[in-house]
């Protein structure tokens, strides 16, 4: 354990979190409520914080993800890292703290997956230019702007911290299709 001085104002949720976990986190997987949890900006980039981005550095590429929501292993807080790496040769890994969409232009539709809902894919329309700012690791302010893939994975992961997912952006038809289809693998593997 690295981390033993754990700050007061951390809640007991997370001190509890960090005198547990190291490494690989557990993936949250729908439809477990704390996705559907709208999260809370950073306040501090302290060493807390810098473990958690490790961490959750560490549980994406495990899973050979793309990208990951700090709800996504159990702290609602404004934070995701995106890589594409695995993708696109030379993509740095970002980490945006407390980010917002300044400006999204077009639009265009292309199949998606999450690592909440696995095995799963589904094809999500989305603005295809996105202009997005906040904070990197280091407590810098930063501007991205981004097309393609990093667009798309830039909403993915921004919709995760405004506790959205893949079938919030889906039709009611398309959602109540995927809930039942869901349902019964769930009930099937166990
Ligand atoms: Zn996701």
């Amino acid at each position: 354990m690295t981390v033993k001085k754990i700050q007061s104002s951390r809640t007991s949720a997370e001190k509890m979190f960090y005198n547990d976990c190291m490494g690989v986190l557990e993936i949250r997987k729908y439809p477990e409520k704390i996705l559907k949890q709208k999260t809370t900006p950073v306040q501090t980039i302290d060493g807390i914080t810098q473990r958690l981005i490790d961490d959750m550095i560490e549980t994406m590429q495990a899973v050979h993800g793309v990208g990951l929501a700090a709800n996504q292993v159990g702290i609602p807080q404004k934070l995701c890292i995106i890589d594409l790496s695995l993708r696109e040769d030379k993509a740095p890994l970002i980490v945006l703290i407390n980010p917002w969409i300044v400006e999204r232009d077009g639009s265009v539709e292309a199949e998606e997956g999450c690592l909440s809902i696995p095995g799963y894919l589904t094809s999500i329309k989305r603005a295809e230019k996105v202009f997005v700012k906040g904070v990197n690791r280091e407590g810098k302010n930063i501007a991205i702007e981004a097309e393609g893939l990093l667009a798309r994975a830039i909403q993915h992961e921004l919709d995760h911290l405004e506790g959205l997912l893949l079938i919030d952006r889906m039709s009611p038809i398309k959602r109540e299709f995927f809930k039942r289809r869901y349902k019964k693998q769930l009930n099937e593997a166990k």
